[in-house]
């Protein structure tokens, strides 16, 4: 395969705190000879393990990038073991426009995995991920949040895996991130993510979804901070113990966790996001946007659980997950 464009303005070898770019060319009518600029900062001292820590992956979640940035600018490379490698902004071009996916190519970054290096912007980006950066790393920590369209409990989060021994790494990776929720994670559409080309090159990989609304909250940024540094700590990157709270344990233990509407209309939420419900329960009321004098229909609670996750805007659209009920279990 043709080797990816992107070229690195900053050394990844090279003991020190170093700031700099991904340069990705892009062609394009306001610049014939452009490229994407994409944020990155290496601090390295000496041999060690290697910590991939990522945000923006999705351009409109904030927790991530807001957490990195502070890490990028206060982490220093005389308390740490290894390298540590940020990228605050991953799918930048998504996030400068403060939208989930690329205003250039329409791609969702987390849809566009292993990517191509002879495919579009967002494909080149994966493709990147996918065969440098991740190679170098042992441990993976990606940031989400619900984005504009959703909302979360502030979890982080393992998947099942083939690999028992993988998957007691990530659960341990997890439980060190420390999030108030923890959570076994299913995915509702996982061709082309980041995380099972992550996970599939064998590495110690963890996500987070941490609020949302398209912005980001002092608690949601305290939780992500935290976190990274924590992962620091038990990757021995960083000394120490991690800083441990107590945290709720989740499951999604299958497809019934997702409530869809089946029309369009005016949402009217009828239980909050942390809410217990029984299954049959009320979740919500979707009333026709278009017209007074005809009933709402009522969503409700597919399953027993907690609302992990609810939709967010006012409106919403047929199709639309409207929330996901997890599972309590300690
Ligand atoms: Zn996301």
């Amino acid at each position: 395969m043709k080797p990816n464009p992107i070229t690195p303005t900053i050394p990844f070898d090279r003991d020190g705190a170093h700031h700099g770019f991904l340069r990705l060319p892009h062609s394009r009518d306001d610049s014939a000879w452009g490229s994407v600029m994409i944020p990155v900062t290496v601090i390295r001292n000496g041999d060690g393990p290697t910590a991939l820590l990522t945000g923006g992956n999705h351009g409109d979640e904030y927790e991530g990038p807001v957490a990195l940035m502070n890490l990028a600018n206060s982490l220093d490379p005389a308390e740490i073991t290894g390298r540590v490698i940020i990228v605050p902004a991953v799918n930048f071009p998504a996030f400068r426009a403060a939208t989930r996916t690329s205003p250039i190519d329409a791609v969702n970054l987390n849809r566009a995995f292993p990517g191509s290096p002879a495919g579009t912007v967002t494909q080149k980006i994966a493709d990147y991920f996918n065969r440098v950066l991740v190679p170098m790393a042992d441990i993976v920590l990606d940031y989400h949040s619900g984005g504009k369209t959703l909302d979360f409990l502030p979890f982080a989060a393992a998947h099942i895996l083939d690999d028992r021994a993988q998957q007691a790494a990530c659960v341990a990776a997890m439980r060190a991130f420390n999030a108030p929720y923890s959570m076994t994670m299913l995915e509702i559409d996982s061709g082309g993510m980041y995380d099972g080309a992550v996970e599939a090159q064998g590495k110690t990989f963890v996500t987070t979804e941490l609020g949302g609304g398209g912005t980001a909250t002092t608690r949601g940024v305290a939780i992500a901070s935290k976190g990274a540094r924590n992962l620091l700590k038990h990757a021995e990157i960083l000394p120490g113990e991690p800083e441990l709270a107590p945290t709720i344990t989740l499951d999604m233990p299958d497809d019934t966790c997702f409530a869809f509407s089946e029309r369009d209309g005016l949402f009217e939420p009828l239980a909050d996001l942390g809410t217990e419900l029984a299954e049959g329960d009320p979740l919500a009321r979707i009333w026709p946007a278009d017209r007074t004098g005809v009933a709402p229909s009522t969503i409700t609670a597919p399953r027993s659980g907690i609302i992990a996750s609810r939709h967010f805007p006012g409106l919403v659209q047929s199709g639309d997950c409207l929330a996901v009920i997890a599972d309590i279990v300690g």
